[in-house]
């Protein structure tokens, strides 16, 4: 099974991956995942990604088709993987095209977690406030500004990546408003139909 999910951050991709990947026992391949243990690892990839990325912004597309060229090519991704957060523009859909057509294997489907982004704003600064009034940490890029700009990034740039997808055919859309585990049950319909 080899999947791609598009959804806005906070949607709650990660989430329904994790099940998917339980499921199915294949890998979850979250670009920002990678980018995040780059950043702390302090490598070249770290160093250039930590301030687009806690601002809000997309790193270049060349940094992370090379990073998910590589990681498709682990001995874990062999017989499937979710791509979790990538392709985030159409640019980097059209080279994981490219990629896949040279290892020769093909996406089965390609799930677009539907959400409202008022309820997402809401839910994040309700999350921060929250966070604060307990003297808790949150994540750089999940405060309410840089929240705000990455759902920017989401509907400018990667909203073309499911009309890219949905022209070949190959888009399926969730209702992501739904609790958890309906949704879940929403993409085990899907992927068995
Ligand atoms: P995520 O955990 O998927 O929300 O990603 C966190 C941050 O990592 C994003 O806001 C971007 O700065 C960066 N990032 C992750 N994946 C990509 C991607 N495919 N293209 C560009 N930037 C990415």
């Amino acid at each position: 099974m080899r999947l791609v999910f598009l959804g806005p951050p906070g949607a709650g991709k990660g989430t329904q991956s994790a099940r998917i990947q339980e499921k199915y026992d294949i890998p979850q391949l979250s670009t920002g995942d990678m980018l995040r243990a780059a950043v702390k690892a302090g490598t070249p990839t770290g160093l250039k990604a930590k301030a687009i990325m806690e601002a809000g912004g997309l790193v270049p597309d060349e940094v992370v088709v090379g990073i998910i060229s590589d990681r498709i090519d682990e001995p874990d991704a062999k017989n499937g993987f979710i791509l979790d957060g990538f392709p985030r523009t159409v640019k980097q859909a059209e080279a994981l095209a490219d990629i896949l057509l040279k290892k020769k294997i093909n996406l089965d489907a390609v799930v677009e977690l539907k959400v409202d982004h008022n309820v997402l704003i809401e839910r994040i600064e309700r999350r921060a406030a929250e966070s604060a009034a307990k003297g808790e940490a949150i994540r750089a890029d999940d405060n309410p500004d840089a929240f705000r700009k990455r759902l920017e990034a989401y509907r400018e740039q990667t909203a073309p990546v499911s009309a890219f997808y949905a022209s070949k055919g190959a888009l399926k859309a969730v209702d992501g408003m739904a609790a958890i585990d309906d949704v879940t049950a929403q993409i085990n319909r899907l992927l068995e139909s």
